[in-house]
């Protein structure tokens, strides 16, 4: 059982709608909050770490930043002891990973950064499991959250309409001092609120046609010198990848992605050709003589999206939206639940803050900061897809007057990466949002890029 046994909770009951990353996160900590979390799912009860019809996204290569791990550890003390007795693999970020990115092979060497790598089914069972554990979490499976319910004023969120999905009936209504929004990208938020009067949020959207597809294989051999694999498009040239994670249960995962509506493969002899396609062969030469044992798998992501709810001025108390309902990154740089982990350690420390200061703790006027935070924890994850992105010219959008500098820097730093050990871990650190971009511009960083550039250019 988890430690979240405080006698008296400082509020009453929150409802959380989705029971994915950002929704069992969410009722972790609300649990420290709340008498009682309700969590409403509309798929069924998992029964095993496989993928769910509702996260379809699950058959494809997910990256657990580190950030993000460490924010686990935190709140759940045995979730990576747990995982890594029944199968993630633990991979030294520059040894275990052969990287090739923008034309160079990353640096290797025995690095601090290690990760763990296992199938994203198989990281939410996990974390499923410790959330189940906490004895004032509710789970109500096959109930789709329909409609809020509201004052008569409509400005406050006190509950939400409920349809079971097994008899397809309404059921019941059921009440909330506090509601979140952990639905993911198909989030009906904008839309009730425009039916109840608000405005729905601006969104910054980029179409980037990115298309994943997916095989799993058996590990039959150890004679290679990575865990991970990855190759990485050098843009605007390229824009065809590939990550191939060594996973649970002794297998191989593979996906092979694309931006800019590519063609996708559509069988398996078309997925050989297209992992011949890449950047460089090595994926191809591994997997040539290899059989795949699932079917294969494919999703589409036609933009990524940020909705600004930050900068709505009426918004109803009671309700705050967190995870890819908030915002829907470039899932090629492995944000999503890292992003999420952080909304929900936020959430949690301001429920606590307000609670400390109010004789009678309410959730009112939570909304706007917290979405402000949540577009803090954005901005810089947000910033590094897009940055990537706006390498195409075929990708819209308003490019700021800077990015063109960004372009060149963030190239020079690529290339001194796959020679330099500092360059190379102050950018896996920037990756894994553990450091602010600034540590790229620190001065002996500065120094080598100079000397980088100075060389290169005579
Ligand atoms: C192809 C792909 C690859 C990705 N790779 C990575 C990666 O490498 N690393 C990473 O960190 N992130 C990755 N992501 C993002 C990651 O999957 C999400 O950020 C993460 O799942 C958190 O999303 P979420 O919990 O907000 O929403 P989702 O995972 O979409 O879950 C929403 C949940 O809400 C439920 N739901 C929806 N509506 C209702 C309703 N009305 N009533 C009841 N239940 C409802 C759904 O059934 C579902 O269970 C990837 C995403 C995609 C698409």
């Amino acid at each position: 059982m988890l430690n979240n046994n405080q006698t008296q909770k400082p509020y009453g009951h929150a409802v959380v709608i989705g029971c994915s990353i950002s929704g069992l996160l969410a009722a972790r900590v609300l649990a420290d909050q709340f008498e009682s979390v309700t969590i409403i799912e509309r798929g069924k009860e998992p029964t095993a770490p496989t993928v769910r019809k509702q996260v379809p996204q699950g058959y494809h290569a997910h990256l657990l930043l580190k950030s993000g791990e460490l924010i686990l550890q935190d709140l759940f003390p045995d979730l990576v002891t747990d995982m890594k007795a029944e199968g993630s693999v633990t991979v030294d970020s520059s040894a275990d990973l052969s990287w090739f990115h923008h034309g160079y092979w990353k640096i290797k060497y025995h690095s601090h950064l290690r990760v763990l790598t296992q199938s994203r089914p198989f990281l939410e069972w996990h974390i499923h499991r410790k959330v189940s554990d906490l004895d004032n979490v509710i789970f109500r499976y096959e109930t789709s959250a329909t409609q809020f319910i509201t004052t008569s004023d409509k400005t406050k969120i006190i509950g939400v309409k409920l349809h079971n999905c097994y008899t397809n009936k309404a059921s019941e209504n059921l009440d909330s001092d506090l509601l979140i929004d952990a639905s993911g990208f198909g989030t009906q938020t904008p839309k009730l609120l425009q039916e109840m009067g608000y405005t729905a949020p601006k969104e910054t959207s980029l179409h980037i046609g990115l298309n994943y597809t997916s095989y799993v294989y058996e590990c039959t051999t150890s004679d290679h010198d990575w865990k991970s694999l990855i190759i990485y498009p050098r843009a605007p040239q390229q824009n065809r990848g590939g990550c191939l994670l060594t996973i649970e249960n002794n297998r191989y995962l593979l996906t092979l992605v694309s931006y800019l509506d590519d063609e996708k493969p559509r069988n398996y002899t078309e997925f050989l050709d297209f992992a011949k396609s890449l950047p460089h062969p090595e994926i191809y030469n591994f997997i040539k003589n290899l059989t795949p044992i699932s079917a294969l798998s494919s999703y589409y992501i036609p933009k990524t999206v940020r909705r600004h709810y930050e900068k709505l001025d009426h918004f109803p108390d009671g309700l705050v939206v967190m995870g890819d309902a908030n915002c829907r990154f470039d899932p090629i740089f492995g944000q999503g639940m890292s992003v999420a982990a952080k909304e929900a350690v936020d959430l949690g420390r301001m429920l606590a803050a307000r609670a400390k200061r109010q004789s009678s703790p309410n959730v009112n006027g939570l909304s706007k900061p917290f979405h402000q935070q949540v577009a803090r924890i954005i901005s810089t994850p947000w910033l590094l897809a897009i940055t990537e992105a706006y390498r195409y010219p075929q990708i819209e959008g308003k490019r700021p007057f800077w990015m063109k500098f960004l372009h060149t820097y963030t190239a020079w730093i690529f290339a001194l990466s796959s020679t330099d050990k500092q360059v190379h871990e102050s950018f896996m650190n920037v990756l894994h949002l553990l450091k602010a971009p600034v540590v790229l511009f620190k001065p002996s960083i500065l120094w080598k890029v100079f000397l980088y550039k100075t060389k290169n250019l005579r």
